[in-house]
Parts: C-alpha cells; sequence; structure tokens
C-alpha cells in the first residue's frame, strides 16, 4: 500500500485506498468471534434527531431487532416527516413512540428517557450554510449534548450512552493529518485547528464530544461510548434529507464543479454500517471509548469517478484543478473555500485508522461506490438531479 499515493484525473471507478486498519486486523486472526450485539427487549431505547439522514438507519436496525424505539423529533404533528418511520415500524416486529424534543429546550428529553437503558443521541445540525455559527451550530450541539446528559443523570435506568460524533471531532483540516502519529488519524486525536472562523461544523462536533466526555467523567452509572463517522454517503429512508452529505453529491452530479475538481481527500462510509456501528455500540457489552467508522479515503474526484460509472451522463469533473488556480478563485467561488481553507486540504493526504471499531465492536465495511450510485439514483427519483 502506497500511502503517499494521490489520485489525479481518473474517470474511471479503480478500487480506493480502504481505511488503514491495524498490522494485524482482526479479520487475519486465528480464532476470531465477532462481537454480537446482545439486545435488551425489555427496556425501550432512545434516539434523538429521528427525522435524520443516519438516525433512520439507526432506528430501521433497532426496529428489526424487535426494540421500541422512543424517538425524539422536534415536530411530531409533521407527518411528512416521519412517514418513513412509520413505514419502518409497520415492516418489522419493533414499536416506534414519538417524543416533542428540542435541544435547545432544558429538560425535553426526560420524558422519551423514561424507562429507557440505552440512548442514542444523534441530533445535532449538520450543514455548513449558516448565518451565526455560535447561534446556529455550536449552541444545538454542545447545548443539546450537554441538554441530553443532563437527562440522563436524571434518569436512573439509562446505563449506556452512544452520541453520534464525527471524524470532525478529529481532525479539522486534511493537514492535520500529517501531525497525527505516523501521519495517520486515531481515536487518540483531537481537533484543534478549528473554531467558530474556521471549519466551524466541525469546532460544534469538538466542542460537543468534548462535553460528553466531560459530563461523563462525573459520574459513574451510564457508561458513553462515541461513534465518529467519516462523510456519510449512500440512500436516505425519507424522501427529503436536509443532510450536508446529498448536498455534496447533488452538486457534483449537478455540474458544479463541471471544470475541474480541488484536489481534497476525507474519509467516506455507507449509512448502513454508520447505522449498524451505533446499534453495536448501544448493544455489545464491551463497547467503549471513541471509534471511528470509516470505510474508505476518497479525493472529490473519486467520488465523480464513481457517479461517472453508474451515469456516464451527467456532468461530473473530469480533472483535478491545480492548488494555485483553486488559491486563486476559490473564495470568489464559495465562502467555504476560503485561502486558509485551499491552503490546509488541497493536495493533502487524509488517512485514518478504523481497526478498533471493526475489532471491538465488529464492525465491516460496504465500498462506496455503491452507496455513491444509490444516492444520486435516488435524487434523481425526485428530481433533485437533472439529466438521469
Ligand atoms: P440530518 O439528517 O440533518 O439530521 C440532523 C438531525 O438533528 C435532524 O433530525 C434534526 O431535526 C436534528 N436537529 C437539528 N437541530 C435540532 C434541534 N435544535 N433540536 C432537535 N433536533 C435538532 O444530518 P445527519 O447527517 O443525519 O447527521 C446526524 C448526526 O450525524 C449529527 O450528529 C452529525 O453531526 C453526525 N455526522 C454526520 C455525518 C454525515 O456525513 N452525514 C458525518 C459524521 C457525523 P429536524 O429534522 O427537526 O431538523
Amino acid at each position: 500500500m502506497h500511502w503517499g499515493m494521490r489520485r489525479h484525473s481518473r474517470l474511471t471507478f479503480m478500487p480506493k485506498r480502504a481505511a488503514i486498519a491495524s498490522p494485524n486486523p482482526v479479520n487475519c486472526q486465528k480464532v476470531h468471534i465477532m462481537p454480537t450485539p446482545m439486545f435488551d427487549t425489555e427496556n425501550p431505547v432512545l434516539v434523538t434527531g429521528a427525522t435524520g439522514y443516519v438516525a433512520g438507519w439507526v432506528i430501521k436496525g433497532l426496529l428489526d431487532a424487535g426494540l421500541t424505539v422512543h424517538a425524539t423529533v422536534r415536530d411530531p404533528d409533521d407527518g411528512a416527516k416521519l412517514a418513513h418511520l412509520e413505514k419502518l415500524a409497520t415492516d418489522s416486529p419493533g414499536t416506534i413512540r414519538y417524543f416533542k424534543a428540542d435541544l435547545l429546550q432544558s429538560g425535553a428529553f426526560d420524558d422519551a428517557m423514561a424507562g429507557c437503558r440505552v440512548v442514542l443521541h444523534t441530533a445535532s445540525p449538520f450543514t455548513t450554510s449558516v448565518a451565526d455559527p455560535q447561534r446556529d451550530l455550536v449552541d444545538p450541539a454542545v447545548g443539546g449534548t450537554r441538554n441530553v446528559l443532563a437527562s440522563a443523570n436524571r434518569t436512573d435506568s439509562v446505563g449506556r450512552v452512544v452520541v453520534t460524533s464525527s471524524c470532525a471531532a478529529i481532525y479539522g483540516d486534511s493537514a492535520d493529518c500529517a501531525n497525527a502519529p505516523g501521519g495517520v488519524l486515531t481515536e487518540e486525536v483531537w481537533n484543534t485547528s478549528a473554531s467558530l472562523t474556521h471549519n466551524p461544523y466541525s469546532y460544534s462536533k469538538t466542542m460537543a464530544e468534548r462535553a460528553a466526555w466531560e459530563m461523563a467523567g462525573e459520574q459513574d452509572r451510564w457508561q458513553l461510548v462515541t461513534v465518529n463517522p467519516s462523510l456519510v454517503l449512500g440512500p436516505g429512508l425519507a424522501r427529503t434529507q436536509t443532510s450536508e452529505s446529498f448536498n455534496i453529491i447533488r452538486q457534483m452530479a449537478n455540474g458544479m464543479m463541471r471544470t475541474g475538481a480541488p484536489n481534497i481527500e476525507f474519509g467516506t462510509v455507507d449509512v448502513r454500517d454508520v447505522a449498524d456501528a451505533h446499534v453495536r455500540a448501544a448493544y455489545v457489552p464491551d463497547a467503549q471509548g471513541r471509534n471511528i467508522v470509516n470505510a474508505e479515503t476518497n479525493a472529490l474526484l473519486d467520488l465523480a469517478a464513481m457517479i461517472h460509472e453508474a451515469y456516464p451522463s451527467l456532468p461530473v469533473p473530469r480533472n483535478t484543478l491545480p492548488k494555485w488556480m483553486v488559491w486563486m478563485v476559490g473564495p470568489f467561488l464559495s465562502r467555504d473555500l476560503s485561502r486558509r481553507f485551499i491552503e490546509r486540504n488541497v493536495d493533502h493526504d487524509w488517512r485514518a485508522d478504523n481497526s478498533k471499531g471493526i475489532r471491538e465492536l465488529g464492525i465491516s465495511y460496504r465500498p462506496i461506490n455503491t452507496a455513491v450510485a444509490e444516492m444520486v439514483a435516488q435524487m434523481g427519483e425526485s428530481g433533485q438531479i437533472r439529466g438521469l
């Protein structure tokens, strides 16, 4: 494996560099017993942010296991937003109950949490276009996490809390990888480069996860496990999705980068594997700590090649833009492409070690090209991608 290898101007899909695993990966050991979730069907399980992209698949896994899911949503009267969850419940042995809860309303999660042994806290805004990063990202992410964990402190039945964190809490810019031991991100690494003005979404996730560990350390009844996914891709269960994951693929498939893509690498993972990781983090008895959930490193052009392979007529980028050109024009094209962002993310390698989650939780990974193709098909069917 050539860790320093970069991909340039590739249009046809080739197998991507798999995430870096430990030198002795678990599936090569002679005797390996896959950690198996032990479902506790006696008690309900709480999922916050139930309308979300990731949460939908998490709830499907829980309902399929026959569990009773307490689902918190901002508006339980919005039937259209809950239709896919209703269908999941109808088609599965599990049961779903809805509770109204806003992250910013103190005590809002108490009713939903009553009697639950496991809490899965997924709710957090995932968007890059905000007017006020403190109000729109940090306050709900950090305040919401504190609010949910304060409910856990008041709810005696709770024994485990799984917080959906992110690889964004591990690194801010790809350049940060070079500072990680061996140039590879692990669960030991924390994002120290993001701020309110630079990668504010990553800052919100970092501050929220730090708050979670701080509160977990102040008590000893419930145990905290975090799931730290890279960029999540794959089809959604709802008709429309607000997650930023969809914007990235939609914009590329609609020709926004048709003149070329900056050479930016990042981790990618299928939403179904992220959901499975959540269920395992909740019910594998020895689950603990932070868990990087990442399948492959891909550059923007790799995702374009995956789209092209499935849908050759779409106007995806066919070549990499040189860094100097991105540096010149980027800030005029998008406020996300600041000179600092370009300097610290274009032409930098991104590497992460996913071996802890494979070893301790038993996570396995699907290839990303399928996830991307299914996502494009779904957005084509709903008219969000033109020319399919
Ligand atoms: P999403 O579809 O936008 O889901 C976000 C959820 O948070 C929605 O259910 C939303 O509820 C809820 N929410 C936002 N603000 C809220 C508030 N003030 N009160 C109550 N609920 C609120 O995004 P997603 O991709 O599924 O993200 C879910 C989690 O995964 C987030 O914690 C995100 O940071 C994390 N994550 C995502 C990715 C990724 O690539 N997608 C990668 C790593 C980590 P409404 O429906 O009412 O808006």
